[in-house]
């Protein structure tokens, strides 16, 4: 077990001094158990919010949760969370309890409680307290729901999300019960906010055992994106696939970088799949125009969620650009970088690999795409490949005559051109002397 953070220890005595239960509780205690450092540290007591106040009241606290039970108290700076022993009130629209309740026993703080391995709780005079088998959960490497799985998740419908997810981060499987009352309950995912539901989704696709948890949990998913739904078992008869749409998927996701906007761009590139999907008179499947379908789909799901500017920007055009043929050629990459932005055609880059990882391995060639890779990084690093690194500029061709806008931005792209085309060198004087034949 891994040793708690100093902070978190002296305010658990705190409280205890003054005769409060109090506990770490949730993801830390669960973390500590599998020997990962918990990021935050969440306590909880048997103190009253007032009681909590009265403890601290020569501390630095933060007040903002006491309507909740929540008081943050910062010790050198570092904020520790505590909240009072709860019982959540009656769930009304599948995710806020109308009304919050103290309570005096740990019991009832940890029924509330989403999963048993995130129900448990520890402090060092008692050691665990495992009042629903978390522990040997932990062990057996389950996501169990802490009572009725079907209940719960009526209660509060991000709780089938946060299974998906943390079954991905944790690398668990969820259990049966639970498993079936997610699938029951999932269209109530439709009643949980974009921003929450894109919170966990991004720690999905970042979680370690991703592709097993996009393949187990598709019927989640596919409340968020219908076409999941038809992915699963989707034949594409042809000899460049050896997965369904969804295995494919899943393994490219898992293949790639872990930043979000290139996972979510892969979790989506292909959706279009499934409508734009025939087969020829050899029986050889085709999917004509299924990456601006893909695109289209990942718009729609990407404003409805909520992401940010660059997400929608990023995720839309990775998508729609994902199978754009790269040639292995200077000149070509040159052009691609120039238009595309170097961050952007190397995110291209990291797609197109995850992408091929998943395809046929006796058919792909991954070294092409390390060779292109590494071309452009040598572009970039000592090159010009576009107007910022052109060795002339609009003030250079004014004093030089050429003075009307237009004209200018066309003899700059003209000599762009040419130097990508390596017919001219990039300096000075060279261009200069060219602008002034081109002008
Ligand atoms: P992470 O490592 O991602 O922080 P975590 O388990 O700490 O995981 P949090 O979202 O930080 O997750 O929540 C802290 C604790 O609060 C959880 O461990 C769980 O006990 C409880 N909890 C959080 N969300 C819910 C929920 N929707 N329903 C029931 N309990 C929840
Ligand atoms: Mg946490």
């Amino acid at each position: 077990m891994i040793a708690i953070s100093a902070n978190a220890k002296k305010a658990i005595s705190e409280l205890n001094k003054h005769g409060y239960e109090t506990y770490l509780v949730g993801g830390c205690v669960r973390d500590m158990l599998m020997g990962i450092e918990p990021h935050d540290y969440d306590i909880t007591t048997s103190a009253s919010p007032d009681e909590m106040k009265e403890v601290f009241k020569n501390e630095r606290v933060i007040e903002t949760g006491i309507k909740h039970g929540t008081l943050t108290v910062i010790y050198d700076g570092e904020p520790i969370e505590i909240t009072t022993y709860r019982i959540d009130g009656e769930y009304k629209d599948n995710r806020h309890p109308a009304s919050v309740e103290f309570t005096r026993n740990l019991s009832d703080d940890l029924s509330r409680r989403d999963f048993t391995v995130n129900a448990l709780a520890y402090n060092e005079r008692d050691g665990i307290i495992d009042l629903f088998g978390g522990r040997s959960d932990i062990e057996n490497h389950i996501i169990r729901a802490v009572g009725d799985a079907k209940t719960r998740f009526t209660e509060d419908a991000l709780r089938i999300f946060r299974a998906a997810r943390f079954s991905s981060t944790l690398g668990f499987e969820i259990e049966q019960e639970t498993k079936k009352a997610m699938i029951e309950c999932a269209h109530l995912l439709n009643n949980i906010s974009a921003e929450r539901i894109n919170t966990e989704l991004t720690k999905l696709l970042l979680g370690k055992n991703v592709k097993n948890a996009i393949i187990e949990n598709y019927e989640v998913l596919g409340v968020l994106i219908p076409e999941y739904l038809k992915m699963k078992g989707f034949d594409q008869k042809n000899k460049w696939h050896i997965y369904d749409i969804l295995t494919h998927t899943a393994v490219a996701v898992e293949a790639s970088l872990k930043v979000p906007h290139i996972r979510l761009a892969l979790l989506l590139h292909d959706t279009g799949k499934v409508h734009t999907f025939f087969t020829d008179e050899n029986g050889v499947g085709h999917f004509w125009g299924h990456n601006e379908k893909s695109a289209e789909i990942a718009r729609d799901f990407l404003n409805k969620y909520k992401y940010d500017n660059f997400t929608k920007d990023a995720v839309y055009s990775l998508v729609k650009i994902h199978d754009t043929p790269i040639q292995e050629d200077k000149g070509f990459i040159k052009k691609r970088l120039n238009r595309l932005g170097a961050d952007r055609f190397f995110d291209l880059i990291e797609i197109q690999r995850a992408d091929n990882k998943a395809q046929n391995p006796e058919l792909v060639n991954l070294q092409r795409i390390d060779n292109i890779e590494k071309m452009a990084r040598e572009i970039v690093r000592e090159e010009c490949f576009s107007l910022a690194s052109l060795k002339v500029n609009g003030k250079d061709l004014i004093s030089i005559g050429i003075t009307e806008g237009k004209k200018i931005g066309y003899v700059l792209n003209a000599l762009l051109d040419e130097v990508i085309e390596d017919k001219l060198k990039n300096e000075r004087e060279e261009l200069l002397k060219r602008a002034k034949e081109i002008k």
